[in-house]
């Protein structure tokens, strides 16, 4: 059973006032792209879990936990704690996504696990976990797991995990600078707090940007290049200043929008077409700005058995 699941780009994300559990109340514009993890799923004697690099990407496995912290194996436990089964499979994840990088790659592999775990493990007609028993585990994972299984490009609002679907037009091509070194989310938030306090600043209401709204609907590049909007871009730089120069490198090549991806440290350029995210993609590779460089259209579909 192999499941593949998409990287996200946060087309907004407004970061409210810190809540009593700790997490802020957001809205948070996801928009799934074409580049994916895959999650295969195998009968075993009891749950473990490799992890690989797909052979096209250069991704930097070293930080993925390959035990109990794995979110895929914590999917996988769940799956099995409400089917009333023994976890018994071997999990083979093949990453595509940049770990650490933004782009909810654990929370991917989090997804097609559990829609892996959930047909390995139960495959009559009539499955006993619905789809909407699937989100309400994903959301037990984390905030980005129900959107890597729904995919195309959806509003969240409370922690991100309550979404509404966005209506777009077209296909909107992309450009993703990968950065040596990941940054933690926990961290970026948190000086996202400690920068507005420093500035005196109280955190502002999120509110949805009726401006992307628009363009998505409208499938209006130039509008959505503007709309683009990312209330941890300037925590991330803060914490990454060569940053900098890697947003304005894309710029510089008539990127129509450049922003830091989700908590960083990936960068996100969109291109007027297909033919310009090529040419963009090669001059940001030969600027050596990045670590590595990967093109991507979206939206895409979320969590899809292959
Ligand atoms: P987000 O955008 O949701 O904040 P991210 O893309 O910045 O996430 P991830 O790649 O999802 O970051 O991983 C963050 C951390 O989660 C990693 O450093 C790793 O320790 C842990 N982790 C657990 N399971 C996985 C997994 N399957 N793949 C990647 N990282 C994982």
């Amino acid at each position: 059973m192999t499941v593949r699941a998409p990287a996200k780009v946060n087309l907004q994300l407004a970061v409210g006032p810190l809540r009593d559990d700790g997490y802020h109340d957001l809205v948070n514009v996801f928009h799934a792209v074409s580049l994916v993890d895959e999650v295969t799923a195998v009968p075993a004697d009891r749950l473990e879990v490799t992890v690989e690099a797909a052979p096209t990407a250069r991704v930097a496995i070293e930080g993925v936990p390959v035990d109990g912290g794995n979110l895929a194996v914590r999917a996988a436990l769940l799956v099995a704690e409400r089917l009333g089964v023994e976890p018994q499979a071997a999990l083979r994840i093949r990453k595509a996504i940049p770990v650490a990088g933004g782009m909810a790659g654990g929370s991917a592999d989090a997804a097609a696990a559990l829609v892996a775990c959930a047909r390995l493990w139960d495959d009559r007609e009539d499955p006993l976990l619905t789809r909407d028993d699937l989100l309400e585990l994903g959301a037990v994972l984390g905030s980005d797991v129900p959107f890597a299984l729904v995919g195309g490009t959806a509003v969240g609002v409370g922690r991100g995990e309550r979404l509404t679907p966005a209506l777009t037009r077209g296909t909107f091509h992309w450009v993703f600078a990968t950065a040596d070194g990941g940054l933690s989310t926990p961290e970026v938030y948190a000086e996202c707090d400690r920068l507005r306090d420093a500035r005196g600043e109280r955190a502002p209401w999120p509110e949805v940007s009726q401006a992307l709204m628009t363009a998505l609907a409208t499938g209006d590049v130039k509008a959505l290049g503007a709309a683009l909007d990312n209330d941890l871009q300037a925590p991330a730089l803060a914490l990454r200043p060569a940053l900098r120069r890697t947003l304005a490198t894309g710029r510089d090549h008539g990127a129509i929008g450049a922003l830091v991806s989700g908590s960083g440290p990936t960068c996100a350029f969109l291109a007027e077409s297909e033919e310009h995210a090529g040419e963009l993609a090669a001059a940001l590779d030969g600027s050596g700005v990045a670590q590595s460089v990967v093109r991507a259209h979206g939206p895409v579909p979320g969590a899809t058995i292959i």
